[in-house]
């Protein structure tokens, strides 16, 4: 038996957003006023972001930071969503949180770090959200680089009926200095990956950088290897965010960010190169059987003239059909050369077989 059953959660899709393209979810750390919430909202909107996410809730380390402005919030996200259309999306950490978002109207709620780290709360979560199958989950990795951890709390969202179900990958804590705010690991989320392949898995280059700079690097790293997509904090004035200012950009500059990274091919060459090959292979396969066929009406038409005593060639069929061809091939885009080699080719092996009847 499968420990986990992932396997069958199939990619997420939102409107307005072209499949093949990578997701991009973005929007303020915490929603602080009306005025921040819906400027950003409308910043981000202009730039192309089909999917808003504002921290209502927010789970600060220190007791006296801002902790989130709370249910207050999320009339906020209701506007975003009636005047700009796009989806919204905000953490939820308890019971409480999801009642109130799901009454809300609230589209994707993601579980935090801090939450998807304890299982009481993950399923105290999962259980609040049975019945809720429209709305998305998305699930952040736990804070420790615990890949079992991160999939046990998936699979109790799963195993509430949840398939709309992402997980995104935002670094692990580790003591020390490092020069990202969260190590990457990114063995854990490409483990994750091999055990879900189908499920939506982005990536939060804000929260492993924890500085502006960082964002765009990483955010290459994660298209490079294979993430569906990325979830930015953007903030109109980063510089007086009430939380994570120092990783927050501007709408405009996360528009520039997006613009330089650079969108590779998920397939490697090899498998692109033998995908073209198999459609030679087809075309050959029909070339083959129309060239049999063809033989075969030659013959027949060898059989109608020993029977009526003609000459196997008639010289003005032929130049007539080779004419014609010409024409037709020209018509394709195929050089007369190469028609003319072709069909050459062919008649001479007509005339071959019409001889042999004689
Ligand atoms: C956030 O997204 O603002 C947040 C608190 O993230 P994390 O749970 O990754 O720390
Ligand atoms: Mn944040």
């Amino acid at each position: 038996m499968e420990r986990y059953s992932l396997q069958d959660i199939e990619p997420l899709r939102f409107p307005g957003l072209d499949a093949d393209a990578p997701i991009v979810i973005a929007g303020p750390c915490s929603a602080e006023t009306l005025a921040q919430t819906l400027d950003t909202a409308r910043a981000l909107s202009t730039v192309g972001i089909k999917v808003f996410r504002a921290g209502i809730w927010k789970p600060r380390t220190m007791p006296g930071g801002f902790e989130g402005v709370g249910n207050c919030g999320l009339p906020w996200l209701q506007t975003v969503k009636r005047e700009t259309g796009m989806l919204v999306a905000t953490e939820v950490a308890t019971v409480e949180h999801v009642r109130a978002a799901l009454d809300a109207g609230v589209d994707i709620l993601w579980m935090g770090a801090r939450t998807s780290a304890n299982p009481f709360a993950m399923q105290d979560i999962a259980d609040a959200l049975h019945g809720h199958d429209d709305v998305t989950v998305l699930v952040k990795n736990p804070v420790n680089p615990d890949l079992d951890l991160w999939l046990g709390a998936l699979q109790r969202i799963r195993n509430a009926g949840i398939t709309r179900l992402g997980a995104v990958h935002r670094g692990f804590s580790s003591a020390g200095a490092h020069i990202y705010r969260n190590d990457p690991q990114w063995h854990i989320p490409f483990e994750l990956r091999r055990l879900a392949p189908g499920m939506t898995i982005l990536c939060d280059p804000s929260h492993i950088g924890g500085r502006r700079q960082y964002i765009e690097p990483l955010s290459q790293i994660a298209l490079d290897t294979g993430f569906d997509g990325l979830m930015i904090e953007s903030h109109c004035h980063p510089d007086e965010a009430l939380s994570d200012s120092a990783q927050q950009v501007t709408p405009d500059a996360l528009r520039d960010i997006l613009q330089r990274l650079v969108i590779r091919s998920g397939m490697p060459v090899d498998d692109e190169l033998s995908l073209l090959r198999q459609q030679i292979d087809d075309c050959d396969h029909e070339l083959l059987a129309v060239l049999a066929r063809r033989m075969s009406v030659s013959r027949e038409i060898g059989a109608f003239k020993k029977a009526n005593n003609l000459r196997v060639v008639q010289p003005t069929r032929y130049q007539e059909m080779i004419k014609a061809r010409l024409e037709e091939g020209n018509s394709l885009g195929l050089p007369a050369e190469f028609t003319q080699h072709v069909m050459q080719a062919i008649h001479e092996e007509s005339v071959r077989q019409q001889l042999n009847l004689l």
